[in-house]
């Protein structure tokens, strides 16, 4: 992290979320530290903006492969620091590495586009119709000075904007940081990046794998720091954006203090899912616990209520009741666990007292709702409301309500009733279903027959409403990252 200063950096044990086991050590930055990392990200962004295309390319190539080759240690770390079940921090590691594989094959096709000029004779006023309106003969067009008018191209070029601040959660702490910083490096920016204050070891395994990778120095810097630091760096005028993954109550504050740098929201949601008459119930009610309950629901696109029609409801609660109840609840680092602890036992205590409080205002509990310290086991309700904070609210939990509904119109408005639209869910035979609900339905996208959770990191990925602003997704967060000068040239 860094490499010169006689003095002793103070350092911070993390622990994990399962046992409170020390997982390692992690520096912690003092401001000193940050206007250090700032300094060499300025320095690095004079070298990162002058590489050709297929440098930064074989750069994130590179480090591709090495995360490929380290897999089994990144899951393992992803495992320790976040309490994520083994199989789930394999499958983060897995998209990490397309991530950066996607990010290296956009860098080398990333640019910008002609812009066509003669689309109108502008200023020229040149006419091709008499003072009658009638069209001027081709022989009479004068064609010297149609030329003049013609010669002219315009190039909308994409340039790096400057040093991008990465805020990141602690939910993917690989794959959402690298959602942010693999397209910056791509186009050509350095990157701080603040990690989650859970799990910032998984971000200073990265930078040391794309150090390896032949990035130049700078071009990524970590900074694990206390918020006020982190809030001083979102104010400071020498980043030209930041980039933030989190709740929803943190980012639009962000949004606010972020003076004129550009901002790229991503944030929380309580994803619905529509389960229709014609949908297989059995596949419906599976996709609804790998995306509800598995890893604790710590997921911003998890489900979290189920919408199901009434003509199949009690066969549909029946499996997922099943299957929520077979999930392996344990130790993370043990293979075949379904749901580990949540971040912290403040965390579960919090999803708890929803639980509970649903239940005093007339919810009832089909499965679950208890917990045992940072472990909160998988948990069905039903009789749930608008007006519940497990309705209204994001529960990032392993906490799923399910309800009936009678005709699709109302679902679709059930589900859309929501101040969040990150992603949505529906399963059913009837496309003509998926076209009608996306009308009514403000959602950054729409699983038909899937769950919101489902996401390949390619995809354009955002929110509407309080879910976000901005869009990820490789060339989109390129697009975010990166800014027009349009050049126009005069060949006449
Ligand atoms: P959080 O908002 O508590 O923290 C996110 C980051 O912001 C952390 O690094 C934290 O230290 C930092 N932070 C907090 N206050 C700050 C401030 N005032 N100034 C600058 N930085 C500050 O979120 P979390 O608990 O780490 O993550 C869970 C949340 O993230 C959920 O709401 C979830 O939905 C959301 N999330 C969204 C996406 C997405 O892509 N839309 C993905 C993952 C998680």
């Amino acid at each position: 992290m860094h490499s010169s200063g006689a003095r002793e950096l103070q350092t911070e044990a993390i622990l994990s979320p399962y046992d409170g086991a020390r997982v390692g050590d992690m520096p912690v930055c003092s401001a000193q530290d940050i206007e250090r990392s700032i300094g060499r990200a300025q320095a690095a962004y004079e070298v990162m903006r002058k590489l050709p295309r297929f440098a930064r390319a074989d750069i994130l190539a590179r480090a591709a492969e090495i995360l490929r080759r380290r897999r089994e240690e990144f899951a393992r770390l992803i495992a320790a620091e976040a309490g994520k079940p083994l199989y789930d921090a394999r499958g983060e590691v897995s998209r990490a590495t397309f991530n950066l594989s996607n990010a290296a094959a956009e860098a080398r096709r990333f640019g910008g586009e002609e812009v066509p000029l003669d689309m109108d004779a502008g200023v020229f006023e040149y006419q091709t119709t008499d003072s009658e309106g009638r069209a001027v003969s081709l022989d009479r067009l004068d064609l010297e000075a149609l030329a003049k008018i013609r010669r002219r191209v315009g190039i909308a070029r994409r340039y790096p904007i400057g040093i991008v601040l990465a805020i990141a959660p602690f939910n993917f702490p690989l794959n959402l940081v690298l959602h942010k910083v693999a397209p910056a490096l791509a186009v050509g920016n350095s990157v701080v990046l603040k990690p989650a204050p859970q799990t910032p070891l998984t971000s200073r395994l990265l930078q040391e794998v794309l150090a390896e990778a032949g990035l130049p120095d700078g071009a990524l810097e970590v900074c694990h720091c206390p918020v006020p630091l982190a809030e001083a760096m979102v104010r400071d005028e020498r980043f030209a954006m930041v980039s933030f993954t989190g709740s929803a109550k943190v980012g639009w504050h962000i949004k606010d203090i972020a003076g004129r740098k550009k901002v790229a929201l991503e944030l929380g949601g309580n994803g619905a899912v529509i389960v229709a008459e014609d949908a297989d119930l059995d596949y419906a009610a599976a996709r609804c616990v790998r995306g509800g309950v598995v890893y604790g629901g710590q997921y911003c696109i998890g489900v979290q209520r189920i919408l199901v029609h009434r003509s199949v409801a009690a066969r549909f609660t029946e499996l997922l009741v099943e299957k929520v109840k077979a999930c392996k609840v344990g130790n993370p680092m043990e293979e075949g666990i379904d749901v580990g602890p949540v971040i912290d036992e403040k965390a579960a205590i919090r999803i708890q007292s929803w639980v509970d409080e649903a239940v005093s205002q007339g919810a009832r509990l089909l499965c679950g709702g208890k917990r045992e310290r940072a472990v909160v086991l998988p948990t069905v309700l039903t009789d749930t409301r608008p007006g519940m904070k497990v309705e209204d609210d994001e529960i990032f939990g392993p906490v799923l309500t399910v309800n009936a509904y009678d005709g699709f119109e109302e679902a679709v408005q059930r589900a859309a009733d929501s101040r969040y639209g990150l992603q949505g869910g529906l399963f059913t035979q009837d496309l003509r279903r998926a076209f009608r609900a996306i009308e009514d339905w403000e959602v950054g996208g729409l699983m038909i027959n899937d769950v919101p959770i489902y996401r390949i990191d390619n995809m354009p990925f955002g929110g509407w409403k309080e879910s976000g602003f901005g869009r990820e997704g490789t060339r989109y967060a390129m697009e975010e990252m990166s800014d027009i000068r349009h050049l126009v040239v005069n060949y006449a």
